[in-house]
Protein backbone atom coordinates (compact mmCIF):
# COMPACT_ATOMS: atom_id res chain seq x y z
CA UNK A 1 0.00 0.00 0.00
CA UNK A 2 1.22 3.31 -0.68
CA UNK A 3 1.34 6.04 2.04
CA UNK A 4 -1.43 7.82 0.53
CA UNK A 5 -4.12 4.76 0.17
CA UNK A 6 -3.41 4.05 3.71
CA UNK A 7 -4.44 7.96 4.58
CA UNK A 8 -7.32 8.43 2.62
CA UNK A 9 -8.37 4.85 4.38
CA UNK A 10 -7.64 6.22 7.42
CA UNK A 11 -9.90 9.41 6.97
CA UNK A 12 -12.69 7.26 5.37
CA UNK A 13 -12.89 5.06 8.32
CA UNK A 14 -13.09 8.27 10.64
CA UNK A 15 -15.65 10.04 8.77
CA UNK A 16 -17.94 7.10 7.87
CA UNK A 17 -18.52 5.27 11.46
CA UNK A 18 -18.52 6.60 15.45
CA UNK A 19 -15.37 5.53 16.87
CA UNK A 20 -14.53 5.91 20.57
CA UNK A 21 -11.62 8.56 21.34
CA UNK A 22 -8.99 5.94 21.26
CA UNK A 23 -9.27 4.47 17.82
CA UNK A 24 -9.88 7.58 16.72
CA UNK A 25 -6.05 8.79 18.33
CA UNK A 26 -4.78 5.77 16.60
CA UNK A 27 -6.03 6.48 13.20
CA UNK A 28 -4.51 10.13 13.42
CA UNK A 29 -1.73 8.59 14.66
CA UNK A 30 -1.06 6.01 11.66
CA UNK A 31 -2.35 9.18 9.48
CA UNK A 32 0.90 11.21 10.78
CA UNK A 33 3.33 8.82 9.93
CA UNK A 34 1.98 7.88 6.90
CA UNK A 35 2.25 11.34 5.70
CA UNK A 36 5.85 12.00 6.93
CA UNK A 37 6.38 9.14 4.73
CA UNK A 38 4.90 10.39 1.98
CA UNK A 39 7.02 13.25 2.22
CA UNK A 40 10.08 11.70 2.72
CA UNK A 41 9.54 9.71 -0.84
CA UNK A 42 8.36 12.90 -2.49
CA UNK A 43 11.55 14.62 -1.59
CA UNK A 44 13.57 11.86 -2.98
CA UNK A 45 11.35 11.82 -5.55
CA UNK A 46 11.92 15.61 -6.73
CA UNK A 47 15.58 15.27 -6.14
CA UNK A 48 16.25 12.30 -8.39
CA UNK A 49 14.38 14.34 -10.95
CA UNK A 50 16.17 17.71 -10.24
CA UNK A 51 19.42 15.76 -10.62
CA UNK A 52 18.68 14.16 -13.76
CA UNK A 53 17.22 16.87 -15.23
CA UNK A 54 19.14 19.59 -14.67
CA UNK A 55 23.10 18.74 -14.79
CA UNK A 56 23.91 22.05 -16.12
CA UNK A 57 23.15 23.65 -12.84
CA UNK A 58 25.31 20.96 -10.75
CA UNK A 59 28.33 21.47 -13.33
CA UNK A 60 28.04 25.01 -12.93
CA UNK A 61 28.05 24.70 -8.73
CA UNK A 62 30.53 21.78 -9.12
CA UNK A 63 33.13 24.20 -11.24
CA UNK A 64 34.81 25.12 -7.46
CA UNK A 65 34.30 21.59 -5.85
CA UNK A 66 33.14 21.66 -2.36
CA UNK A 67 34.97 21.15 0.88
CA UNK A 68 34.71 17.24 1.93
CA UNK A 69 35.57 18.07 5.89
CA UNK A 70 32.70 20.43 5.89
CA UNK A 71 30.30 18.19 3.86
CA UNK A 72 31.16 15.81 6.61
CA UNK A 73 30.63 17.54 9.49
CA UNK A 74 27.63 18.55 8.54
CA UNK A 75 26.37 14.72 7.59
CA UNK A 76 28.04 14.09 10.98
CA UNK A 77 26.08 15.85 13.15
CA UNK A 78 23.04 13.87 11.22
CA UNK A 79 24.17 10.90 11.87
CA UNK A 80 28.08 9.60 13.20
CA UNK A 81 31.62 10.92 13.62
CA UNK A 82 34.23 10.32 10.91
CA UNK A 83 37.00 12.18 10.39
CA UNK A 84 38.31 13.13 6.65
CA UNK A 85 41.94 14.74 5.26
CA UNK A 86 40.76 18.20 6.72
CA UNK A 87 42.03 19.43 2.74
CA UNK A 88 40.82 17.23 0.84
CA UNK A 89 38.40 18.60 -1.93
CA UNK A 90 35.98 16.48 -3.54
CA UNK A 91 35.41 17.26 -7.46
CA UNK A 92 31.53 17.31 -6.93
CA UNK A 93 28.97 19.93 -5.31
CA UNK A 94 28.69 20.51 -1.88
CA UNK A 95 24.95 19.51 -1.53
CA UNK A 96 25.51 16.88 -4.19
CA UNK A 97 28.48 14.71 -1.81
CA UNK A 98 26.42 15.52 0.79
CA UNK A 99 23.00 13.33 -0.19
CA UNK A 100 25.55 10.80 -1.32
CA UNK A 101 27.16 10.73 2.26
CA UNK A 102 23.83 10.59 4.08
CA UNK A 103 22.26 8.18 1.79
CA UNK A 104 25.39 5.75 1.48
CA UNK A 105 25.92 6.10 5.33
CA UNK A 106 22.21 6.22 7.14
CA UNK A 107 22.37 2.38 5.11
CA UNK A 108 25.10 1.47 6.68
CA UNK A 109 23.52 1.99 10.45
CA UNK A 110 20.34 1.34 9.67
CA UNK A 111 21.15 -2.32 7.89
CA UNK A 112 23.59 -3.34 10.66
CA UNK A 113 23.79 -5.31 13.21
CA UNK A 114 23.97 -4.56 17.14
CA UNK A 115 27.56 -3.68 17.99
CA UNK A 116 28.37 -2.93 14.12
CA UNK A 117 30.40 -0.62 12.79
CA UNK A 118 30.66 2.12 9.78
CA UNK A 119 34.02 3.51 8.13
CA UNK A 120 34.46 6.18 6.26
CA UNK A 121 37.37 6.56 4.51
CA UNK A 122 38.30 9.29 0.99
CA UNK A 123 41.20 10.18 -0.66
CA UNK A 124 42.85 10.85 -4.15
CA UNK A 125 44.71 8.72 -7.01
CA UNK A 126 46.50 11.02 -9.77
CA UNK A 127 43.30 10.68 -11.74
CA UNK A 128 40.77 10.38 -9.51
CA UNK A 129 38.88 10.83 -6.49
CA UNK A 130 37.21 8.09 -4.21
CA UNK A 131 35.20 7.77 -1.23
CA UNK A 132 34.39 4.58 0.80
CA UNK A 133 31.73 3.79 2.99
CA UNK A 134 32.40 0.20 4.68
CA UNK A 135 30.18 -1.63 7.42
CA UNK A 136 30.18 -4.75 8.52
CA UNK A 137 26.49 -5.11 9.06
CA UNK A 138 24.36 -7.79 7.28
CA UNK A 139 25.15 -7.45 3.49
CA UNK A 140 23.53 -7.87 0.51
CA UNK A 141 23.15 -11.27 -1.01
CA UNK A 142 25.34 -11.48 -4.59
CA UNK A 143 21.64 -12.14 -6.50
CA UNK A 144 20.05 -8.52 -5.53
CA UNK A 145 23.56 -7.02 -5.91
CA UNK A 146 23.19 -6.08 -9.38
CA UNK A 147 19.59 -4.39 -8.75
CA UNK A 148 19.67 -2.65 -5.32
CA UNK A 149 20.80 0.68 -7.92
CA UNK A 150 17.35 0.65 -9.10
CA UNK A 151 14.41 2.77 -8.10
CA UNK A 152 12.50 1.60 -5.20
CA UNK A 153 14.16 -1.95 -5.05
CA UNK A 154 14.65 -3.24 -1.71
CA UNK A 155 16.22 -6.34 -0.44
CA UNK A 156 14.44 -6.36 2.57
CA UNK A 157 11.20 -5.27 2.08
CA UNK A 158 9.49 -5.29 5.52
CA UNK A 159 12.99 -4.09 7.16
CA UNK A 160 13.27 -0.91 4.78
CA UNK A 161 9.73 0.04 5.63
CA UNK A 162 10.00 -0.22 9.03
CA UNK A 163 13.61 1.87 8.90
CA UNK A 164 11.69 4.78 6.87
CA UNK A 165 13.42 3.66 3.38
CA UNK A 166 12.41 4.83 0.26
CA UNK A 167 14.20 2.47 -1.78
CA UNK A 168 15.53 5.66 -3.91
CA UNK A 169 18.68 6.44 -1.72
CA UNK A 170 20.84 4.39 -3.95
CA UNK A 171 19.84 4.94 -7.07
CA UNK A 172 19.91 8.77 -5.92
CA UNK A 173 23.88 7.86 -4.79
CA UNK A 174 24.41 6.33 -7.96
CA UNK A 175 23.08 9.44 -10.37
CA UNK A 176 25.31 11.47 -8.04
CA UNK A 177 28.25 9.77 -9.43
CA UNK A 178 27.30 9.52 -13.08
CA UNK A 179 26.15 13.20 -13.05
CA UNK A 180 29.94 13.75 -12.29
CA UNK A 181 31.32 11.40 -14.75
CA UNK A 182 32.00 9.02 -12.17
CA UNK A 183 30.40 5.39 -10.57
CA UNK A 184 29.40 3.21 -8.01
CA UNK A 185 30.84 -0.17 -6.80
CA UNK A 186 29.55 -2.64 -4.37
CA UNK A 187 31.59 -5.54 -2.65
CA UNK A 188 29.15 -7.08 -0.51
CA UNK A 189 29.00 -10.61 1.15
CA UNK A 190 25.76 -11.30 3.42
CA UNK A 191 26.38 -11.60 7.11
CA UNK A 192 29.40 -9.97 6.82
CA UNK A 193 28.61 -6.35 5.50
CA UNK A 194 29.03 -4.04 2.30
CA UNK A 195 31.18 -1.34 0.86
CA UNK A 196 30.47 1.06 -1.12
CA UNK A 197 33.08 3.06 -3.34
CA UNK A 198 32.05 6.29 -5.01
CA UNK A 199 34.95 6.88 -8.00
CA UNK A 200 34.76 10.41 -9.59
CA UNK A 201 37.17 11.32 -11.71
CA UNK A 202 39.70 14.39 -12.01
CA UNK A 203 40.79 16.58 -14.20
CA UNK A 204 44.31 15.59 -15.02
CA UNK A 205 46.92 18.20 -14.36
CA UNK A 206 47.65 20.14 -17.49
CA UNK A 207 51.37 19.35 -18.90
CA UNK A 208 53.06 22.43 -20.51
CA UNK A 209 53.16 22.34 -24.10
CA UNK A 210 57.02 23.33 -25.20
P1 LIG B 1 16.20 2.20 1.19
O1 LIG B 1 15.53 3.47 1.33
O2 LIG B 1 15.31 1.01 1.18
O3 LIG B 1 17.29 2.11 2.15
P2 LIG B 1 18.23 2.32 -0.88
O4 LIG B 1 18.12 2.61 -2.34
O5 LIG B 1 19.08 3.23 -0.07
O6 LIG B 1 16.78 2.28 -0.33
O7 LIG B 1 18.76 0.84 -0.72
C1 LIG B 1 18.12 -0.21 -1.45
C2 LIG B 1 18.22 -1.52 -0.70
O8 LIG B 1 19.57 -1.97 -0.69
C3 LIG B 1 17.83 -1.44 0.77
O9 LIG B 1 16.44 -1.61 0.95
C4 LIG B 1 18.62 -2.57 1.38
O10 LIG B 1 17.89 -3.80 1.19
C5 LIG B 1 19.86 -2.65 0.52
N1 LIG B 1 21.01 -1.96 1.16
C6 LIG B 1 21.45 -0.70 0.93
N2 LIG B 1 22.56 -0.42 1.64
C7 LIG B 1 22.84 -1.54 2.35
C8 LIG B 1 23.88 -1.91 3.28
N3 LIG B 1 24.85 -1.06 3.63
N4 LIG B 1 23.82 -3.18 3.80
C9 LIG B 1 22.86 -4.04 3.44
N5 LIG B 1 21.85 -3.76 2.57
C10 LIG B 1 21.85 -2.53 2.03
Amino acid sequence: KTPLTSIRGYLELLKSSQRDEETRQQFYEIIDIEADRLMHLITDMLELSEIENRPALDRQEAAEGCNLAEVSQEVMAQLQPIAPDPNLRAPAAHRRMRQLLTNLMSNAILYNKPGGAVWVSAGRARDHFFLRVRDNGIGIPEEHQARIFERFYRVYKERSRALGGTGLGLSIVKHIAQLYGGSVQLESRPDEGSVFTVYLPLPLPQTPVA
